[in-house]
């Protein structure tokens, strides 16, 4: 059988964003996938589930063919039946065009997040929302809160060289669990494990596989990582670990950090994380002796409505030790800013109209539900299009976005690679194509290569990349833009050209440009990002956004949160799992059979009190509602945590409603976020 192996790039919503070398069979299928070893960062590995595409690509239940629906939403495929792509259009236009009319182009809300981080596929949706001026999106579903923090101290998203682990003598991994979700981390950790006997620490509410294969793990309760970052920093200052000559020479305010600091250390933080005093300090030290440290900040700790405020203040522990000078030190969070690409081709930037209305997509719930904190004095949402994401199961309070959903007046056009629960909810479905079967072009979080993909398989059935479809919409709404004329590898060409980078022709062979800087600009040593140059412990949370009056200028801890009550006295965990990634591999059936079925970890002394043992039935629930999962016993996190690991779909939970029910749609500070993990709940036996 005719076999040939061929370049491409993992598109998930994963730092990684590894290079992949693809079995291809017959030009039409694929069998495994693997990392090529020469890409540095990927290094030879991919994670199981993209190993295993072959399940995803070629799965039965594929959508072949648009979709109109006949039958009430929610059904799934039996409601729906077969139009011709020409219909499926012209309806969708008519029906935008139609809600335009009646309310203004501000009814219509494009909505679209990272199913495919493709910048061409992913983000063209963009040049038709900003060409129609439909209802503008902020995007706050993952990384607002990190952006926030982030560049409260740096002023720059962009940071170390993710391989420069492989040098470090400790990596701390702050809220993120690479081992299930980023395993290329763990590639570089491995290697600076082995080769010079690295320690790794783990921060994370919950024992997870990264945790359990840390020589340390701390467990501080969800929403206090700020306090115990201060905790830290005493240390630092105390023993004397603080850097003064870097300090002096390279950050805003040293000597009022330390003032601040001075009535915080770890008596204090222990109260509020949950942590000894033993733990906080040994951590501090072990950090400290280390100048080669290097923290890989992840965003499960981000998911609080202080998470801002807790990101800050981790990133302020490389600048007190003054662990940027050193290769192998520093900090990571995400390397998304570092390509300095001009979007305005693929984005229509040019043609924005800034009056346009902001909507904030973790609030798609209160939104379709006619919150008018949200809609202000403008219309209502009354025609979306969908590409890239499922708000029905990934967006919180998704009681309400279930009750949205289901409005008669609410006309929703979801371009999908499956019947996923939104586009059950749809009245026009329209079968999209994988990353295997377009061109695009890919940033990277965790990383520093730009790399170019190009198809590799014909498009399934009767499937149409989200270029496409947007370019076909574009024309019957009368959209004129320059980019509805190209195609996906010319937009990728002007905007290479556009931005000083290599032209299609002139790209690296393998498709993979590394664009990391030299170690003075990746380690900041000829300057932060603000205007004095400096790494700012004085953050200025009004420029970052308009919520931040209780949020103070030091790092600190914020009691912000849900902090729950006598009657939700636990805090709820909504992890990602394994084998998922939001939802995207959740029909996959190798990864179903892994992760088994809706779990909910619970401390064995709590469950006991419960009376219920491992495999019981639970209901948890707060005001916004309950789910019933099954428990099981596990001493790796605090008595009053409680994880849930996913996303699993809707219909996985018992009353056909997942997780997310339970998880606040308030935006977190200063600028909006989800706070996935900052939701009380109660415990019952179900
Ligand atoms: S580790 Fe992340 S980027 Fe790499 S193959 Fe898996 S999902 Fe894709």
């Amino acid at each position: 059988m005719p076999l040939d192996i061929v370049p491409s790039v993992c598109p998930h919503d994963c730092p990684s964003a590894c290079a992949l070398e693809v079995e291809r069979i017959d030009g039409n299928r694929i069998g495994r996938i693997r990392g090529p070893a020469s890409q540095t960062y990927t290094h030879g590995v991919v994670c199981a589930k993209v190993a295993r595409y072959a399940e995803r690509q070629h799965h039965p239940d594929r959508l072949s063919q648009p979709l109109r629906r006949i039958g009430d939403k929610g059904v799934g495929r039996a409601a729906f039946a077969p139009i011709s792509w020409d219909a499926a259009l012209d309806e969708v236009a008519e029906q935008l065009t139609r809600s335009v009319q009646r309310y203004g182009s501000e009814t219509a809300w494009p909505h679209f997040y990272g199913g495919t981080m493709g910048l061409v596929q992913r983000d063209g949706l963009q040049r038709l929302r900003h060409e129609m001026r439909y209802s503008r999106q902020h995007s706050t579903i993952c990384s607002a809160l990190t952006d926030a923090g982030w560049h409260a101290g740096c002023g720059f998203k962009r940071g170390g060289d993710g391989r420069e682990m492989a040098k470090s003598d400790v990596i701390v991994v702050w809220g993120g669990n690479p081992v299930s979700t980023q395993v290329n981390a763990m590639t570089h950790i491995t290697i600076a494990r082995k080769a010079r006997g690295a320690k790794l620490i783990v921060i994370d509410p919950y024992r997870t596989a990264s945790a359990a294969a840390a020589d340390l793990h701390l467990a501080p309760l969800p929403g206090t990582d700020g306090a115990l970052a201060c905790a830290v920093m005493h240390v630092l200052f105390k023993e004397d670990y603080a850097d003064r000559a870097y300090l002096a020479r390279h950050t805003d305010d040293p000597l009022g950090l330390e003032a601040h600091l001075a009535t915080r250390g770890p008596a204090w933080a222990a109260p509020i994380t949950g942590l000894d005093v033993d733990e906080i300090v040994d951590f501090a030290r072990l950090y400290g002796r280390n100048r080669r440290s290097f923290i890989r900040l992840g965003y499960g700790f981000s998911r609080s409505r202080n998470g801002a405020a807790q990101v800050f203040a981790v990133t302020c522990l490389p600048a007190v030790t003054g662990a940027w000078q050193y290769e192998g030190g520093g900090a990571l969070l995400s390397n998304h800013d570092l390509f300095p690409l001009d979007r305005t081709l693929i984005e229509g930037l040019d043609v924005l109209d800034p009056a346009t209305r902001i909507l904030d997509q973790s609030r798609i719930g209160p939104i379709l539900a006619g919150d008018r904190r949200d809609l202000g004095d403008g219309p209502p949402v009354t025609a979306l299009f969908v590409q890239n994401t499922n708000p029905m199961v990934v967006a919180p309070e998704s009681g309400l976005v279930r009750q949205g959903f289901a409005r008669d007046d609410l006309f929703v056009c979801v371009h999908e690679q499956f019947m996923t629960e939104t586009a059950a909810m749809a009245d026009i479905v329209l079968p999209a194509t994988t990353f295997l079967e377009h061109d695009d072009f890919y940033t990277a979080g965790g990383h520093t290569y730009l790399q170019l993909s190009r198809a590799i398989l014909p498009p399934h059935a009767e499937c149409r990349s989200n270029h496409d479809v947007i370019c076909g919409l574009a024309h019957r709404l009368g959209a004129r833009h320059p980019g509805f004329e190209l195609n996906p590898i010319q937009l990728i060409d002007h905007t290479l050209r556009a931005s000083g980078l290599p032209a299609v022709s002139d790209f690296p062979s393998d498709g993979w440009l590394d664009c990391c800087p030299p170690f003075e600009t990746s380690h900041f040593m000829d300057g932060f990002g603000h205007a004095d140059k400096r790494f700012h412990f004085r953050a200025d949370w009004a420029a970052l956004g308009h919520d931040h009056s209780r949020l103070g200028t030091f790092p600190d801890h914020f009691p912000v949160t849900d902090d729950g009550d006598p009657q939700r006295p636990f805090r709820l965990v909504a992890a990602p799992s394994r084998s998922f990634l939001n939802t995207s591999f959740n029909n996959i059936p190798s990864g179903i059979a892994r992760e088994g079925r809706p779990t909910a970890l619970v401390h064995p002394e709590v469950l006991a009190g419960l009376g219920l043992g491992d495999g019981d039935r639970l209901r948890i629930g707060n005001r916004r509602g309950s789910v019933v999962v099954h428990a099981r016993g596990f001493d790796g996190l605090q008595t009053r945590v409680v994880v849930v690991e996913g996303l699993w779909p809707n219909h996985a939970f018992e009353e056909g409603i997942g997780i997310n029910l339970l998880t606040s749609a308030d935006p977190g500070l200063p600028c909006g976020g989800a706070v996935f993990h900052d939701s009380s709940v109660w415990l019952s036996p179900a």
